[in-house]
């Protein structure tokens, strides 16, 4: 089986093992009189994240989901409004921030292109109509297919949240793949907003983790919400150490994901029916579209599962295909040569 779901498909490296065998761990449920938890490995790899995305502070958290919810409810209270994407991770995968049961948010959503890149005018006409507690990007964006919210863009909309005095969120699960993309320092893409979430456990490679960077304010906040969740880990050295390790590298992991991407879209043989928008292949994604063949997606994922190739629904009518580490070129080949019979004998 060639499995093309996701990056989050990884299997640490060898290096990230030994790291993980090796690493000093220490109880992170508890913290120091500095107000840091006591598990040394994992202060390192919270100093290495803060550094990076050039925050004051960053917070070692067991997903990137239970990272998105600590940074949300670091900023608002039931019945708040949050500002972010219709199609935005947090608002078709996560739930939780805005059921009625659970945490109980009141999702607004700002207007965007196909891309994902939200509308300017858009956010400062809600932003001066609705009492907005944050505003919410997503960089890379997951549902339209690994696309980038660019630098100019960023900083417009930051300009715009400073002057409104609201605070500005990233759920940057990928960001690093945007780093590398658009070709800016992760510190570049950072320096827009005021706090951010990344995973550690995509296209990084790490078994397990995700980092909420920002303000020592505001990762105070965050800690103390961490513990009310339950996301309080104790000898978490031992994964910390696999993140540490999976950062070291991370431009040259991930430009061989993008390469292999861009490699498996030129080997595709498609036609009126079935299409890429090579414009939305910017990462380590490529969004296939069947509409026009008429062909649902779930029946798309189960007639490709057969013939050897894991692929996931991202709506209706079109499928992810995602590149990571253990990917060979021989697999991108396998796959091309699997899709393109499917093409052929749809068409
Ligand atoms: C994967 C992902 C998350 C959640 O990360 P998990 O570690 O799987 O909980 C959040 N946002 C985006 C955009 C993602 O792609």
């Amino acid at each position: 089986m060639i499995d093309l779901r996701s990056d989050t498909l990884t299997q640490p490296t060898e290096a990230m093992r030994e790291a993980m065998y090796k690493a000093e761990v220490g109880d992170d449920g508890r913290t120091n009189p500095n107000g840091v938890g006591e598990d040394p490995t994992v202060y390192a790899l919270e100093t290495f994240a803060s550094n990076l995305t050039g925050k004051e502070a960053a917070l070692f958290c067991n997903s990137g989901t239970m990272a998105n919810y600590i940074s949300l409810l670091s900023y608002c209270k039931r019945g708040d409004k949050v500002l972010l994407s219709r199609k935005s991770h947090i608002f078709r995968s996560e739930k939780a921030p805005f059921m009625k049961g659970l945490f109980g948010l009141i999702p607004v959503f700002y207007e965007e292109n196909n891309y994902g890149i939200p509308d300017l005018n858009s956010i400062e006409q809600i932003i001066d109509s609705e009492d907005i507690k944050v505003i919410c990007l997503e960089n890379t964006h997951n549902y339209y297919g690994g696309t980038c919210i660019p630098l100019d863009t960023l900083q417009e909309i930051s300009l715009l949240a400073i002057k409104k005095a609201i605070p500005l969120f990233m759920d940057g699960a990928r960001i690093f793949n945007a780093s590398v993309a658009l070709n800016n320092s992760l510190k570049e893409l950072c320096m827009p907003v005021d706090s951010l979430t990344f995973c550690l456990s995509k296209g990084l490679g790490a078994p397990v983790g995700s980092l909420v960077c920002g303000k020592s304010t505001f990762i105070n906040k965050a800690r103390s919400v961490r513990k009310l969740l339950g996301g309080n880990m104790r000898q978490s050295g031992i994964i910390a150490a696999a993140g540490i390790e999976a950062l070291q590298n991370y431009r040259v992991r991930l430009m061989e994901d993008h390469r292999k991407t861009r490699m498996l879209t030129e080997k595709l043989r498609l036609n009126s029916l079935v299409t890429i928008d090579l414009n939305k292949v910017q990462t380590n994604i490529i969004t296939v579209d069947f509409s026009q063949s008429g062909i649902k997606s779930n029946q798309i994922e189960k007639d490709l599962f057969r013939r050897g190739l894991a692929v996931k629904r991202m709506d209706e009518s079109c499928i992810r295909l995602t590149m990571y580490a253990d990917i060979n070129k021989r697999q991108i080949s396998e796959a091309a040569e699997i899709l393109n019979k499917y093409i052929f004998e749809i068409s």
